[in-house]
């Protein structure tokens, strides 16, 4: 368990607030956010999935996907359990929304040994959203840096300022999977956000720090697409920083991926799958590590 000073804020009563995402869930003390895994103990905001990485697997850095950064790279990809959304046609349920800390004991240096074992360029912070696990995920990734390797961040991208402060420290290619074009009805409908604007000050946030690579990968859910808000999104992606914000900075375009699956009803809850799962394969060896 990890305690985080940088994203919390002290309320009285020993309540605290969580700044690591747009949820900013108010936590009274000996209860858990939204994510199930930042809690409040004695006042202080500790991260209980901090070193228990319950998914890990060598795969190449377009399987992220990424296809404008170190285009071939191996990467260790990581998860815990934990998530900040709730989709209820997530792929990766058991993991996300466990509501148990379950995964292999592992330190940030376990983590660097392993990527360089397997020979991976770098890691992977995937497979649930890396800001429930931000402060493990800046850990491995200072370390990473340290060693030659570089970080790889998937997440929703619905963050805050504070979380984008944390993310610059270690963050080289961030890249943030927006659901049916980030549109209000469906997030509301699917996800239960009310607004996707965190989302996009986010992006501006990341975007504003030079050296970030930044793609989008917009996952188009059946049908559930539409054609104007697609364009406006292909838009801000495009748009040059000097002509959304006073503060300058690159004058880069954010790539902007469409993939379109199917939803699927979400698969409740199988802690026990997972631990099977993670057994059979460190049994096999082949990418499976946990
Ligand atoms: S990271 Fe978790 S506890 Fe923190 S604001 Fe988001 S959902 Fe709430």
């Amino acid at each position: 368990m990890q305690q985080s000073r940088l994203l919390q804020m002290q309320l009285p009563g020993h309540r605290l607030r969580c700044l690591a995402c747009a949820r900013r869930c108010v936590i009274e003390q000996g209860r858990r956010g939204f994510c199930r895994v930042r809690t409040n103990e004695d006042g202080a905001l500790v991260a209980a999935n901090y070193g228990r990485v319950v998914t890990g697997h060598i795969d190449v850095i377009e399987k992220k996907p990424a296809y404008h950064y170190r285009p071939g790279s191996k990467l260790l990809s990581i998860g815990t359990v934990g998530c900040n959304w709730s989709c209820d046609f997530c792929v990766n349920a058991e993991v996300s929304q466990a509501d148990e800390v379950i995964g292999k004991r592992l330190s940030p240096t376990d983590v660097i040994q392993l990527a360089k074992q397997y020979g991976c360029q770098g890691i992977a912070y995937t497979y649930n959203e890396p800001l429930v696990l931000i402060e493990f995920a800046r850990d491995i990734g200072i370390l990473a840096h340290r060693e030659g390797l570089f970080n790889v961040v998937v997440s929703n991208g619905y963050g805050t300022p504070e979380a984008v402060g944390v993310l610059s420290e270690f963050a080289d290619c961030i890249i943030v999977g927006l659901k049916a074009n980030a549109s209000p009805s469906f997030l509301k409908k699917h996800l239960g956000i009310r607004s996707p604007n965190s989302i996009f000050e986010t992006l501006l946030g990341l975007k504003r720090r030079a050296g970030i690579h930044i793609e989008i990968n917009d996952l188009i859910l059946g049908r559930n697409f539409e054609l104007a808000i697609a364009i406006a999104l292909t838009a801000f992606a495009s748009m040059p920083m000097v002509a959304v914000s006073t503060v300058v900075g690159p004058l880069i375009e954010i790539p902007v991926m469409l993939a379109i699956v199917w939803m699927a009803l979400r698969r409740r809850n199988h802690l026990q799958v997972i631990e099977v799962e993670a057994k059979s394969a460190q049994k096999v060896g082949k990418g499976g590590i946990c």
